[in-house]
Formats: C-alpha cells, sequence, structure tokens
C-alpha cells in the first residue's frame, strides 16, 4: 500500500468534502451550485479562495467569519475531515478496483446528503438521480448487465419495504414518521447492496438513530431528526466491513444455538 496514495487520496477527500458541503447546502435551499461566488451566510460577504482552504481556514481564523466575525456551523469542517478520512479508507480497504469507485460514490452521497438533511430535512431528488445513475453505470461494468437488473430489483425492492413502513409509521404515529427522500435513499442502496443487507441497514440505522433521538429529546426537546445520514452511515458500515448475507446468518444462528 503506497503511503503517497493514502495522502493523495485523503487531500482529494478534503477538497471534495468542500464541495459536497456547498452542494449539500445550496441545493437544500434551492439554488444552484454552479451559480453564484460564496459568501458568509451572515454578513453576505464574498469569500476569497484563502477564505475557503478546506481545514485550514476553519483552523486559522477560530471558526470565526474573517469579515464579520460570526460564528462558523463547524458542520463544513467536520464534512471536509471525514471525506478525507473515508476517501483515504476507501483506497485503503479496495485498492485500484471497481470497489473504490462504488465507495467513494457511496462517501461521497453520504457527504452531500448529511448536510442537506442536517441543515434543511431535504434530500434532493436530482443528487439521489444522479448518484443512481453512476451507481448502475459502475455496476454495470462491475457485475455485467444480468447481475446489475438484479441490484435494479433490490433497489425497488427495498423502495417499496421502506414505503411500507413509512405508511406503518404514519398509521402509528398520526403523522409523518419518515421522509419520502429516505425511502427513495433505500432505492439507491438497493443499487449496491442486497435486499437482504439493505434490510439489515435500515434495521441497524433505527438502531444507532433510537438513542441519539432519546438524548437530543432529553436536552433539547428536539423532536425531528433526519433519519438520511443514519442510513447512509449503516450503508457505508456494512459496505466498508465486506459483510455477507451468509456472515450475518450464521452470528445469528451461532446466537439462537447459545440461547
Ligand atoms: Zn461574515
Amino acid at each position: 500500500m503506497d503511503s503517497l496514495y493514502l495522502i493523495l487520496f485523503f487531500l482529494f477527500g478534503l477538497c471534495f468534502g468542500s464541495f459536497f458541503c456547498v452542494v449539500g447546502t445550496r441545493l437544500g435551499r434551492d439554488e444552484s451550485f454552479l451559480k453564484g461566488r460564496s459568501h458568509c451566510d451572515i454578513c453576505n460577504h464574498p469569500l476569497f479562495w484563502y477564505d475557503m482552504i478546506p481545514l485550514i481556514s476553519f483552523l486559522l481564523q477560530k471558526g470565526k467569519c474573517r469579515y464579520c466575525k460570526a460564528s462558523i456551523f463547524p458542520l463544513s469542517f467536520f464534512i471536509e475531515l471525514f471525506t478525507g478520512l473515508l476517501f483515504m479508507i476507501s483506497y485503503y480497504s479496495f485498492g485500484f478496483s471497481s470497489s473504490l469507485l462504488i465507495a467513494l460514490l457511496a462517501v461521497s452521497l453520504t457527504m452531500i446528503v448529511i448536510t442537506s438533511d442536517l441543515l434543511y430535512f431535504i434530500i434532493p431528488d436530482e443528487v439521489l438521480l444522479f448518484f443512481s445513475i453512476c451507481f448502475l453505470i459502475v455496476q454495470f461494468f462491475r457485475l455485467g448487465p444480468v447481475d446489475t437488473l438484479l441490484q435494479l430489483g433490490s433497489g425497488l425492492l427495498l423502495f417499496l419495504v421502506m414505503y411500507g413502513l413509512l405508511c406503518l409509521g404514519n398509521l402509528l404515529f398520526k403523522k409523518e414518521s419518515l421522509g419520502g427522500g429516505d425511502v427513495k435513499l433505500l432505492f439507491v442502496i438497493g443499487l449496491v447492496l442486497n435486499p437482504f443487507l439493505g434490510l439489515i441497514s435500515i434495521f441497524l440505522a433505527s438502531f444507532i438513530a433510537l438513542p441519539i433521538s432519546l438524548v437530543l429529546y432529553y436536552f433539547k426537546r428536539e423532536k425531528m431528526i433526519p433519519f438520511g445520514p443514519f442510513l447512509l452511515l449503516s450503508f457505508l458500515l456494512l459496505f466498508f466491513s465486506k459483510i455477507t448475507t451468509e456472515d450475518i446468518v450464521q452470528f445469528i444462528l451461532s446466537i439462537s444455538f447459545k440461547l
């Protein structure tokens, strides 16, 4: 494993992370991310290249806008850092392979959705469409036409399962429990994971989200938390761990035998 490549992937990740944050924020506000200069959200002062160096600008300016001294929400710092780390881990785990492309796409999707869903409770359709097409193209070259069709079926199946859960949740809680974006997100996840692992990702996401939502409710009376980031974190966990359906079945069997 060439350490130079690890560093390069980390640096690429930092720059892409900065871009993902802009995409997530602007699409979440229904703005174009291609037009318009970056500016401070508080004083509207245009930002120059030296205000936008990933990680460094935030640290040098101590998390404050250079012009109005307002505190900058540290989300962009963390998105940049984690994109850098996860790009590096992607290369470390998969080397130069077609799986590396899937990993990089999955990390990119996760970072954009975390930004838009945390800030605006929105998972933009154009993001889901873009990544669906990318995943299908990579899968076509990675798996061939038949297995790509199977992945498409997996996506549709998981979409239907999540839609069922949404209807059930609405019925039980008499209000919107999940967003439409979460349902569509499962379709995209299904293009990579098989239906069984997709179901596990929903289960895992709920498992991680429940304690966090209880803590947020206890301290901040926060009743709604976005579910998309949890779904995507579970998706990344399952994909990077390279866990298979057989591994999970074996694990469940070994537990039930002990009981
Ligand atoms: Zn400012």
